[in-house]
């Protein structure tokens, strides 16, 4: 089986070899929508990454008084709800994996949105009994779970913070007071209606549009008074204002005033919300050991699925571009992502065979079904020893949230993803900020042919999620790398073939960024449009594959450790990110 995937690996790159060395170069592809690469960065004493020029410098600006990768984190996430609102804010939610250098130490802290305990299995069902329409669902009070994020970040900082809490949302307050300019991508995604309940509900319609129902231009001098008032509150009183405080009122009266599509969010859910200290996940690969998060995201278990089932049906490593890599990369993904619409979900209410799907002997089992040759067709959900009936997840999650890493001085680590999951989320905003519309990454249905849907609706559940953070450790447990990416369902697609190409070959981080994506979530192959990953089609389609050339969001932002120890950024040329250090 090895020598024969060798043998056609061969060929085929020998046919497509020219395709092949023209994708490994460090090309930032051309879209649509514009690429960019900001400048990398390479710090000897602290970094951070993030996906806007102002969240970035408020990060950098606490590091540099002495503050510590939570502290940045808390002024980074302040800055992001204020000047990428579309993607993440505290009406949302996130995960981040810390790691403590002194006492080496990883901790996954889950600020996941949970399920109001008034919800059941028939949240997104009509009365009829059959599923609303996803688009429907999202837009108003129905979709929106419990916010999660401040909480956690106040739990972190609680445990891991240096500078006090109040300080870190200046520059957020300051910012959110005298305004910032409107960038391109926030303008291009009102302009293109992304999301078409934006405009639905007052409070949005006259923050992001003109009185004459223009999009605010890019450039265009936004202020944000409520915003400022509500992260002063929240600076002043901690995460309480939310949770306890007039704050937590203003969310549940939006989410009730959405007359047209109600929620069933109440104050005691904000009162009962808890952030979780979860254990990460933690499995070798290669000379690393690669850290992800554990349930309620699938982006742990399923990033590692695929990496290892990768290097498991490898003749050799794969080089980027080459297209015996993206098929590799796809027949791996269409196993992991079988498996994780069979048995993934909140691992608090489902039992979730962590051990199980990523056992040695179980993937080397799984890896066998990956052929040189040709395309497997859809996957089927593996064998697991324990009996486990359930039926298979259906839950879109389209594309926003934001992922940052952050260094400090001392050597402790923040890799996280946050997310109001739908660009500008529900649409309802309460206190300046935009609500989240995180209860659709549930399944709608409960069960099917008689079987329970793992990632089904229930009180106090939370929706499991696609967010990858990801920590890379070295052989002397070292911390080598961070990184994660935003991207809906696509983001465990983005970031395992990032974190193949770069601890499999000597490709860089920011290469392996700029590198054509290829996502196959167990059916079409879809291939990054405008970039050459359109040239693979042809070659594709003879593996078998059905291809769409399809835009890839993602926003990838990571550091990694260079030989003389300095970090160095990677910044998703897709997206508006950036990196300042030292
Ligand atoms: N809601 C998605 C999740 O939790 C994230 C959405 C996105 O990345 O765009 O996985």
């Amino acid at each position: 089986m090895r020598t024969h995937f060798n043998a056609i690996i061969v060929v085929i790159l020998a046919i497509f070899s020219s395709l092949a060395y023209a994708i490994n170069e460090e090309i930032a592809p051309e879209s649509a929508t514009g690429t960019r690469q900001a400048p990398i960065v390479s710090a000897q004493h602290q970094l951070v990454v993030s996906a806007h020029p102002l969240a970035t410098q408020a990060g950098y600006n606490v590091l540099q008084r002495g503050g510590s990768a939570v502290d940045a984190a808390v002024a980074v996430q302040a800055m992001l709800t204020l000047v990428e609102p579309q993607s993440s804010g505290i009406g949302g939610g996130a995960f981040m994996l810390y790691w403590d250098k002194s006492t080496q130490q990883l901790t996954a802290f889950d600020g996941r949105e949970t399920a109001p305990a008034a919800a059941d299995k028939n949240l997104f069902l009509t009365p009829e009994g059959t599923p609303i329409n996803w688009w429907d669902a999202m837009v108003g009070g129905r979709s929106v779970g419990t916010p999660g994020v401040l909480a956690m970040l106040e739990l972190s900082q609680q445990q891991y913070g240096k500078q006090p809490w109040a300080s870190l949302f200046d520059d957020a307050i300051n910012t959110a007071e005298s305004g910032f300019n409107v960038s391109p991508r926030l303008h291009q995604l009102l302009a293109s209606k992304i999301n078409p309940g934006l405009g639905r509900y007052p409070e949005a319609r006259q923050y992001f549009f003109t009185s004459e129902g223009e999009p605010l231009a890019e450039g265009h001098r936004l202020s944000n008074p409520a915003l400022a008032s509500s992260l002063r509150q929240i600076a002043q009183q901690g995460a309480s204002a939310l949770y306890q405080g007039t704050l937590g009122e203003q969310v549940i009266a939006a989410v009730k005033q959405a007359t047209d599509n109600p929620g069933k969010l109440q104050r005691s859910d904000l009162q009962n919300y808890r952030a979780i200290t979860r254990q990460a996940i933690c499995r070798p690969f290669r000379h690393y050991r690669v850290c992800g998060f554990p349930p309620p995201t699938s982006g742990g278990i399923t990033t590692l699925q695929i990496i290892k089932l990768m290097a498991l049906a490898e003749s050799q490593p794969q080089q980027s571009g080459s297209v015996a890599f993206y098929h590799l990369l796809t027949q791996a993904s269409r196993l992991a992502y079988a498996d994780r619409a069979r048995y993934l979900a909140d691992s608090d209410f489902i039992d979730v065979p962590v051990d199980a799907l990523l056992d040695d002997h179980y993937l080397q089992q799984r890896s066998q079904l990956i052929s040189p040759l040709k395309d497997m067709g859809q996957a089927m959900p593996g064998e697991l020893p324990q009996q486990i009936s359930q039926a298979d997840d259906q839950s879109p999650e389209l594309p926003s949230t934001s992922h940052f890493v952050i260094v400090d001085q001392w050597g402790n680590a923040v890799s996280m993803t946050s997310s109001i999951e739908m660009a500008f989320g529900s649409t309802l905003m309460a206190g300046g900020f935009l609500l989240n519309n995180q209860l659709t990454d549930f399944s709608f249905i409960a069960e099917k042919d008689g079987k329970p849907v793992a990632n089904r609706v229930q009180a106090n559940k939370r929706p499991r999620s696609s967010m990858s953070p990801i920590m890379v450790f070295d052989e002397q447990n070292q911390l080598v790398a961070a990184l994660g990416s935003p991207g809906g369902s696509r983001i465990i697609n983005y970031v395992a073939k990032n974190l193949y190409l770069k601890l499999s070959t000597d490709i860089s981080l920011q290469a392996a960024f700029n590198s054509p994506h290829v996502v196959n979530r167990n059916g079409v192959t879809e291939l990054e449009a405008d970039t050459l990953a359109e040239q693979l089609a042809a070659p594709l389609a003879a593996l078998g594959h059905q291809t769409k050339i399809k835009d890839q969001n993602s926003g990838l932002h990571g550091f990694f450790r260079q030989a003389d120890g300095t970090w160095k950024s990677a910044i998703d040329p897709r997206r508006e990110g950036s990196a300042v250090g030292d």
